[in-house]
């Protein structure tokens, strides 16, 4: 992942990692289904919860944007969107995780009342970003888009760069959700981690060999859900996760960028027909 700013024309949202960044081992995860029930406790599974089968479970597609909120940024998303339907005949909504750096707030507003979410990316878009990036962040959305405090309860960190810390201050800051995590080992892999949403009362299970301090029952935060994003992989499978923005990266271990391979490795993973959330 990226950890620095290059020049800001050349700026992506670099979430490339070259090989999967966590295993059943370093999770060292136990969790009793005995005891940790929803609606407030679940434990990481690959199953869906309430014991349902995955026949029975419609797919779920998470949308979601980062950064600032800009009319280009709308238009763009709305191309995805804006002529699609749910099965129920809604249209579908979206996450926008915004940051405070050249946001036009009126659109935030705007997105909000349109039935978006709009969740916290810090003010200043930093990686393991300090308690004022996270609340200061709160704060300009309330003030400055009109957006009640109450319904901002995700939270996604810039270069899906965070640390024990950072899950701890969001829990302590009232958070819902974290959507920071990887799951970066496909599911035809024995040991995949693109679990169902859990929370942290007994631990992480992703990104263990990513983040120090976590898994192994760390850290506990009851109550507080975590949604693993899943990869799509290219033909080195494992090797070829690639995170957020994929269409920025290289298919294949190719020395350019290739929108037809791409889109291959993509539908693909795509069509596995065990995908949980990709991001
Ligand atoms: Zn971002």
């Amino acid at each position: 992942m990226c950890k620095h700013h290059p020049p800001l024309l050349a700026w992506v949202q670099d979430g490339s990692i070259s090989r999967p960044t966590s295993s059943s081992d370093a999770a060292g995860y136990l969790c009793d289904a005995a005891k940790c029930k929803l609606p407030t406790c679940n434990c990481v599974s690959m199953s869906p919860p309430g014991g349902l089968n995955a026949s029975q479970v419609p797919m779920f597609v998470v949308f979601t944007a980062d950064d600032a909120v800009q009319s280009y940024a709308i238009d763009a998303v709305n191309q995805f969107l804006a002529h699609r339907q749910n099965p129920n005949g809604c249209t579908p909504k979206m996450t926008y995780f915004t940051s405070l750096n050249f946001t036009n707030y009126t659109l935030v507003t705007d997105w909000y009342v349109a039935g978006n979410e709009i969740a916290d990316h810090t003010m200043t878009h930093v990686g393991d970003p300090p308690q004022d990036e996270i609340n200061g962040n709160l704060i300009a959305l309330n003030v400055l888009a009109g957006i009640p405090l109450k319904s901002i309860i995700g939270f996604c960190a810039p270069f899906l760069n965070f640390t024990v810390n950072t899950l701890k201050l969001l829990a302590a800051a009232g958070f819902t959700y974290d959507f920071s995590t990887p799951a970066a080992i496909p599911v035809t892999d024995p040991g995949m981690d693109a679990f169902w949403l859990d929370t942290l009362d007994n631990g992480m299970a992703n990104d263990c060999l990513a983040v120090a301090g976590s898994c192994k029952g760390q850290p506990v935060l009851p109550g507080f859900w975590e949604i693993p994003m899943y990869a799509y992989f290219d033909e080195r499978g494992p090797a070829g996760a690639h995170l957020m923005d994929p269409w920025l990266d290289r298919a294949n271990g190719a020395t350019k960028v290739k929108d037809t391979a791409t889109l291959e490795y993509m539908k693909a993973t795509f069509c596995d027909g065990e995908q949980r959330q990709i991001g």
